[in-house]
């Protein structure tokens, strides 16, 4: 039978983020830089610890440094949005005036010919 199936534990060689040391057993995965922490190193709860051990690979956990890192992405595209919103108005603003030429062209055009 299949009885040999081992549950494995979080069981990794990696060295932690913050201490640099081994890991070993009761560690959490970054979800972004793929580093191993300490459960101690990161504060985290023992039921933070419990929830992401039921998630496994669907907990997206992120280390503090990722975390932090975020925070400044989330700014970063605030402003990108906006600048995108800038962009997409002097686009259209653009796109207006070359309907217009257009129209103006196609005017002279027809004038043009009649003559
Ligand atoms: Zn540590
Ligand atoms: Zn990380």
């Amino acid at each position: 039978m299949a009885d040999d199936k081992k549950v494995s534990d979080t069981e990794t060689n990696a060295d932690c983020g913050v201490c640099d040391r081994p890991v070993r057993k009761i560690g959490v995965l970054c979800g972004l830089c793929e580093g191993w922490f300490h459960v101690g190193c990161e504060k985290l709860s023992k039921d933070d610890y419990e929830k992401l051990t039921e998630l496994g690979d669907k907990s997206h956990w992120f280390c503090k440094t990722c975390r932090s890192k975020f925070k400044g992405m989330k700014k970063e595209i605030q402003v990108l949005r906006e600048d995108n919103k800038a962009l997409k108005n002097r686009l259209e603003a653009v796109e207006k005036r070359m309907d217009d030429l257009q129209n103006d062209i196609g005017e002279s055009d027809r004038r043009n010919k009649r003559r």
